[in-house]
């Protein structure tokens, strides 16, 4: 069976969840660097006022008050002797706006110069910076949050979309084409669910009439059909009687009530598989007998194409099976070793749980095996000219209806073997344990 994907609430959780966290995440990284940007411009444009001042009070002449706190400080240099002292960080600078690190924290410095003098004013960022980060961790945990919340959110959101189709899923689960129910859209309100609702509706009530007219038709058929044959097989049993007819006479109507037989437990067996009519519990039953009543009306055939058969089953093996399953399975299985066989050997082996039927006729191509079964398939190598690749698609049927398993191997031009593996409810003891018996062979 394919591999379904998570289930649908849980990839709009995750899709919600993920696009959520690349937006805010984008959104996080512009809020930093606008922040981060407005506060390195604010901070450098306090220098910029502050040393405004500075120079306006050197050029009156008067008094300079250099700003000396926490956050800002202020040198003044007058001669290349008082530049000297300076940090070495500090002499390197330029006129102009500046940030520096010094042993890991940030300073912005605004350095002027009048004349033969320089004036340096030192801002210290660290109480920036730490609100920056604090905002930072902030934005962090907004983000977290905010991919949870759509997780969650998508979870719910999802839940109550699919909830509906669950919820038809499980009806359409339960309906049963043999009876009426109340319209599945009734009780849906989301337009979409509706319509799948209605959709199902009418398929629903095509399958139903599809149902009726197939059980009226089957019904029908085995109606019209057993009188005739059981007039035709009456009439046959009458005639038996009648000692005056002999020779191959005798022969043919013993074949035409066979025939009849035949047809009457083909129709139950399928009757059987169309109605789904649970297994009952079936009374043992001969197989050696099934075997060769379903070889019966190849007898002509066989001698003709001078194929021998072997049949390998133990007088007394019985199994507790659906005969007129087994005996339409093994007359579709018979009549291909027949068919796809030109000369040699047809063996039948009942042993365990196995019967097996052997030909060796012209094979199927490796290609074919897997497709056999399938209906109407037809395997290029050989063809009947009647075959409607119909035969192997029964046998599987019943082997599914009745819980047996088919195996089949084969050699190209050498010749192939079917094999029906019945569970172990079917088996009789004495029987599953009984060594085949000395091989006889017919035709
Ligand atoms: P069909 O009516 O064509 O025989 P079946 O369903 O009975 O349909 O078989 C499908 C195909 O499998 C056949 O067309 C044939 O090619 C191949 N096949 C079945 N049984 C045998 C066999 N014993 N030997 C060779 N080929 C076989």
């Amino acid at each position: 069976m394919m591999r379904l994907k998570a289930g649908l609430r849980r990839r709009v959780a995750v899709t919600f969840a993920v696009f959520a966290t690349l937006f805010v995440t984008a959104e996080t990284v512009a809020i930093y660097f606008v922040t981060d940007g407005q506060e390195e411009e604010f901070i450098d444009h306090v220098l910029e006022d502050e040393m405004r001042v500075i120079i306006e009070q050197h050029q009156r002449g008067a008094e300079i008050r250099m700003p000396h706190n926490d956050v800002m400080n202020g040198v003044i240099v007058r001669n290349a002797e008082e530049r000297e002292k300076l940090p070495v960080h500090l002499q390197r600078l330029s006129v102009g706006t500046h940030e520096i690190f010094v042993d890991g924290t940030e300073f912005h410095v605004a350095v002027q110069q009048q004349g033969q003098t320089l004036f340096y004013l030192l801002y210290d960022a660290t109480r920036h910076e730490a609100r920056i980060e604090e905002f930072l961790r902030f934005l962090l945990l907004l983000l977290l949050a905010s991919a949870v919340a759509a997780a969650v959110l998508g979870f719910w959101l999802s839940g109550r979309l699919v909830r509906q189709v669950a919820d038809l899923a499980e009806r359409v689960a339960g309906l049963d084409p043999n009876a009426d129910h109340p319209p599945l859209a009734e009780g849906y309100r989301d337009e979409e669910v509706v319509k799948l609702a209605h959709a199902f509706d009418h398929y629903h009530r095509r399958m139903a009439q599809l149902v009726k007219r197939e059980k009226e038709f089957t019904a029908n058929v085995s109606h019209e059909l057993r009188t005739p044959l059981t007039a035709i097989k009456t009439g046959c049993e009458l005639l038996t009687e009648d000692s005056a007819l002999q020779g191959k006479s005798r022969l043919r109507l013993e074949a035409i009530g066979d025939a009849v037989e035949r047809i009457t437990q083909s129709m139950q067996a399928l009757l059987f598989l169309a109605r789904e009519i649970p297994v009952s519990d079936d009374e043992p039953i001969e197989l050696r007998e099934v075997v060769e009543e379903a070889f019966a009306p190849f007898h002509e055939t066989l001698s003709s194409k001078a194929i021998e058969v072997e049949i390998r089953v133990p007088d007394g093996a019985s199994l507790r099976i659906h005969r007129p399953a087994l005996s339409l399975a093994l007359s579709n299985l018979v009549r291909n070793a027949v068919d796809y066989t030109d000369r040699g050997r047809i063996t039948v082996t009942f042993e365990r749980d196995m019967l097996s039927i052997t030909d060796s006729g012209c094979g199927i191509p490796k290609t074919d095996l897997p497709h056999i079964f399938k209906r109407a398939y037809r395997a290029g190598q050989a063809q009947r000219p009647d075959g409607k690749g119909l035969g192997l698609s029964i046998v599987k049927r019943i082997a599914d209806r009745f819980g047996w398993r088919i195996s089949v191997t084969s050699q190209l031009h050498q010749g192939s073997t079917f094999a029906i593996i019945f569970p172990p409810q079917s088996l009789v003891p004495s029987v599953a344990i009984a060594e085949p018996d000395a091989a006889r062979e017919l035709a």
